[in-house]
Parts: C-alpha cells; structure tokens; sequence
C-alpha cells in the first residue's frame, strides 16, 4: 500500500515553473505580478452527489479541474496556479494515474501549475483551489449589470442535462445527440479565452453552473436588477432540438445546469464588437434577453407575447428546495 507521500510524488508532485516554490513544502511561493490581481475560487465535487461511484477517473480529474477553471473564466482571469485536496477511500494506484492524467491534459492546456494540496483517506472527494490573474478594474463581476443591458450567452444550456436525464430514463437520445450530450456532462470546455477577450466589454458575467435561470438570479440581486429573458431566443444545441419532450427541454434549458458556459450582460452599444469578437473567437454568442429595471434578483421567462413562462424551477441548490 503506498503512503500519502508515495502518492503525492508518484502522481501530483511536479517541478514548479511558474511558481517560486511548489508541492513539497508547508506552502507554495508564488509571485505577485504587477498590475494583477489574483483571482481565486473552490471548487468540491463530492461522489454521490456531484458524480456517481465507479465515474471514469480520467474524466473526474478533467471535470474538477474545468469547473473551477470556469469560475476563473467568469471573472475574465487567466489561470495560472490550482492547488487539489483530495479524500480518497483507499490508495488505488490506477485510479489515482487516471485522474492525475485527466488533470494534467487540462492544467497543461491551460498553462495551470499545480503547486499544492492535501490528501487524505475518506469518503471520495475533490476539491480544487484555482488562481488566476487579472487587472482588478477589469475583472468581470456579478455586480456590473446595468438596467437597459443586453443578456447574452456562450453556446448553449441544458445538453448535460439532457444527458442525465437519458441516464435517468426520463428520455431516449440518439447516439450522436448522447455522444454530444454526454461529453458536455463529463468533459466541459471552460470558457477562459471568452472571459479574458470580455473583459472591458461585459458588465456583468457568471458562468452557468447551477442553471441559466438561478444563476442570472445571481447577477440580478448582486447588480439590484431584474432579468428578462426571451425565451424563443435560447440557442438549442442539435441534440435539444431533436428533444420532443417541450416540458423536459425548458426544464434543461433554464434550470439544467452543469452548463460552464458564460452568461453576461453588455451596453446594447457594445453588440457589434461581441459579435465580431463571437465571429473571430469561433464561439456562439446570443443575446437572449434583457436587464430591466425591476425587483433585484427577478428573473422572467418571457414568450414570444411577451408573457411570463411560470418555471417550475430556476436551477440547482444543494440545500434549497
Ligand atoms: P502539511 O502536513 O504541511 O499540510 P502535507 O504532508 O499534507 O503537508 O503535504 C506535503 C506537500 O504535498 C505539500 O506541499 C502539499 O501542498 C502537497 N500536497 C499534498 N497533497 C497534494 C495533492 N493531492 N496534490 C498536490 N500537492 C499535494
Ligand atoms: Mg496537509
């Protein structure tokens, strides 16, 4: 049975680059950079809750990471350091190679370092720490929208939700649109060069983690506005639009989460630099609604009358109803 250590210097111990002292000491060294803030943000998956036991460990070390990377994206910070605290049920040499491999193909895409953490046996468990930098007046916040803002959105809602309900058998995908849907619940794309490319055009910016609804909730009562939302202009990904249960795709689209994409509002006179920023960055960028005025935190669904949709629910709370 290897030790803790054994398992830190066979699987996450690598020399620092960037930092001025990594794993292996109390703390790392890092350096601060001039003009920067650094911005940082947790991240816990835990199993039974956020992943299922026996989940593919490369894809638990690449989704730990991504969403926390997503979270750098939202404040338009570039990554540069993550630390890993890690509650494992026993020192499983091929699972830990695994998750490590998952991790590291996404740190080094990203120019992320690892340079600390802890680990320890318990029921499984990931929680990742991530550092990035940014000029401090620039950093996108939750509370910058402005009343009379556009809403935008950064490719679609609802497919990873989509794919647990197939996994839960509350509908049938076919192949492509489960392959489509299944590695946007396993493998999310962080949003990061679309978050460091918004800053000084976005005003108000989250990634989508909880569901479209509550987490434009979030930008709503953190900004003191209300949020309409268009409900017609949801972008549909092809596997959404296949899906002939209308109930079951609102449900995704607006509440589904686990989305990691970027929701963020802007001046209507910044619309020709975003979409020439969308047209240059390959990324989908829609304008699905509209900041107003109105009771902070308020989030209407609007139909193509202009009536309000009632939801169902808004998103996900770990402790709410
Ligand atoms: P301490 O007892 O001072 O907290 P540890 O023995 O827990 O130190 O950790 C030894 C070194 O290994 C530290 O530098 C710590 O940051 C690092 N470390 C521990 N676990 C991990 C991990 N899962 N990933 C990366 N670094 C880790
Ligand atoms: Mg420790």
């Amino acid at each position: 049975m290897p030790s803790e250590f054994d398992i830190i210097r066979r699987h996450f111990a690598r020399p620092a680059r960037r930092a001025l002292l990594g794993v292996g000491d109390d703390c790392a060294l890092i350096a601060a950079e001039r003009g920067m803030a650094l911005a940082v943000s947790t991240d816990m998956l835990v199993e039974g809750r956020h992943f299922l036991a026996g989940t593919d460990a490369a894809k638990l070390g690449h989704k730990a990471l991504a969403v926390n990377l997503s979270d750098l994206a939202a404040m338009g910070a570039a990554p540069r350091y993550a630390t890993l605290a890690l509650a494992l049920p026993d020192a499983d040499e091929g699972w830990l190679a695994q998750f490590a491999r998952g991790f590291f193909a996404l740190a080094d895409a990203f120019g992320v370092e690892l340079i600390g953490g802890d680990t320890t046996r318990g029921p499984r468990n990931l929680s990742i720490t991530v550092m990035g930098a940014v000029p401090p007046k620039l950093a996108l916040r939750r509370d910058a929208a402005q009343a009379g803002d556009d809403v935008w959105l950064s490719g679609c809602t609802g497919d990873a939700a989509l794919a647990l309900a197939h996994l839960g058998g509350r509908t049938r995908l076919a192949e492509a649109a489960l392959a489509h849907c299944l590695a946007r619940l396993d493998q999310p794309s962080p949003r990061v060069a679309l978050g460091q490319a918004l800053r000084g055009l976005a005003r108000g910016c989250i990634d989508v983690s909880d569901g479209l609804a509550a987490d434009l909730a979030h930008i709503g009562e953190r900004s003191g506005v209300a949020v309409e939302l268009r409900y017609a202009d949801l972008p549909r990904s092809f596997a959404m639009q296949a899906c002939a249960e209308e109930q079951l795709a609102q449900d995704c689209l607006l509440a589904g989460g686990d989305d990691y994409e970027l929701a963020f509002t802007a001046a209507p006179k910044a619309r020709a630099k975003i979409e020439a920023l969308a047209r240059k960055a390959g990324v989908m960028l829609t304008r699905i609604g509209t900041i107003a005025a109105g009771k902070p935190g308020l989030v209407s669904v609007l139909d193509a009358t202009g009536s309000s949709l009632p939801l169902a629910r808004m998103g996900f709370d770990h402790f709410g109803g």
